[in-house]
């Protein structure tokens, strides 16, 4: 008598991709280009969870402002942080523009929602051009919607995340397994075994690009890596455009962005629990909603958001809000890059070249290496 796993279709390949995310395509992109036999694995569709579900805005730097990271990190760790996610920003416009895929080269708002938030952003322009990086502070409501100050960076840009992830897996040519859930891992001689719904394969290398969904996939991931949820309202299409630049406002917490086909997104999250496991889902969808529809209420009066579509994702978060690349200290044929946070999309290329780099030269990740969380991360 065959048990279920013994029915299961076996295959063979070089390295399987769990995730088909933008991080998962960019690596697969990369593997693929160098001949190096890849599969993904994704549990839903491609761009199936956040990097589908995102508001596609590409920024420089994390949600809190420059001011603050210099005092939370260390001025010179701030500056290596922002430079990064300009490059990974570079990266991502340099492969849509070799895909066709639009790239909107608006540049971005941090809006302050108070005084408080006002005096952190011309404190950071100034931190951020003495650091030599484009940043603008305007002392007033330049969008006329009951904000404080604004700080403009110039070279932010917004994509469509899914067509970008879909058209990075189109032109590798990588077979993409949907519906195919990954739910365990196991050592077999020197390589990977991968069980997963409907099929078992047999690997050399592994790589998660799980993000957000880390801590249920190894428990390694249980005390570093947070899942969190982000809500996003869209309007239907509005008459005329209300917003020609995406922002950031209350210290990153929300966001609007209006789409090409003038629908307004709103988006919003939670500041992620410590200690990692599953979010409450009934009491945080509660919080954002009622969050969300504040902001939207003070700072749009004039749009209708009741009956907006309404979406939500979860991401990843670290306690440092750094992506983590490593591999699993009790299986080191396994490779990840999680833990994107909410402004993900500038970091997939570059935690994607991060793991790439530990896989083919046993190189250092640097600041994203799992290493920095303690415990017993071995790479
Ligand atoms: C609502 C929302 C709005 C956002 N807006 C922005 C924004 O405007 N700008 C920005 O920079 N960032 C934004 N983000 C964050 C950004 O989307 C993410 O940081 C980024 O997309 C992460 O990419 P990823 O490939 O690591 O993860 P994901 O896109 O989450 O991909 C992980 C994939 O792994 C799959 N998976 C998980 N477990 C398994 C398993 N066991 N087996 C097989 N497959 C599995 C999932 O289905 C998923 O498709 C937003 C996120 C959300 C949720």
């Amino acid at each position: 008598m065959w048990t279920s796993q013994e029915r299961k279709r076996v295959d063979t390949c070089d390295v399987v991709i769990v995730g088909a995310g933008l991080v998962g395509a960019a690596v697969a992109a990369h593997l693929a280009q160098n001949g190096i036999g890849t599969a993904v694995l994704e549990a839903r569709s491609v761009a199936g969870g956040a990097t589908g579900r995102s508001a596609g805005m590409v920024l420089t730097g994390l949600p809190g402002h420059y001011n603050w990271a210099a005092s939370a990190y260390g001025r010179q760790k701030a500056q290596e942080i922002w430079a990064l996610t300009i490059e990974g920003r570079e990266r991502l416009v340099e492969m849509a523009n070799r895909l066709n895929v639009p790239v909107q080269h608006t540049g971005s708002l941090a809006l302050a929602v108070e005084e408080t938030e006002a005096d952190a952003l011309r404190e950071s322009a100034v931190l951020l051009q003495e650091d030599g990086f484009e940043a603008r502070f305007n002392p007033r409501d330049i969008l006329d919607r009951g904000f404080c100050a604004a700080l403009r960076q110039p070279d932010d840009v917004t994509v469509d995340a899914a067509e970008l992830t879909r058209a990075l897996l189109d032109s590798s040519g990588v077979t993409v397994h949907e519906g195919t859930e990954v739910y365990d891992l196991e050592p077999e001689g020197d390589n990977v075994r991968v069980w997963a719904q409907g099929r078992t394969v047999l690997c050399n290398a592994v790589v998660l690009a799980v993000n957000g969904y880390a801590p249920l996939l190894d428990s390694y991931f249980a005390d570093k890596v947070a899942p969190t949820r982000s809500l996003v309202f869209a309007t239907d299409p509005l008459d005329g455009m209300v917003l020609d630049v995406p922002c950031s406002a209350d210290y990153g917490y929300e966001t609007c962005r209006q789409l090409p086909g003038r629908r307004l997104l709103l988006s919003s999250w939670r500041r992620p629990r410590t200690g990692g496991g599953q979010e409450p889902e009934a009491d945080l969808d509660d919080v954002v909603q009622l969050g969300l529809a504040r902001f939207a209420e003070r700072h749009f009066p004039d749009i209708k958001v009741a009956g907006a579509e309404r979406w939500s994702g979860v991401m990843g978060f670290t306690d440092d809000g750094l992506p983590l690349v490593g591999t699993l200290p009790h299986l080191p044929q396994v490779y990840f890059a999680v833990g994107l946070g909410g402004r993900g999309l500038p970091w997939a290329f570059v935690a994607a070249e991060r793991l790439i780099a530990l896989m083919w030269r046993d190189a250092d990740p640097g600041i994203l290496s799992a290493q920095r969380l303690g415990g017993t991360a071995a790479l």
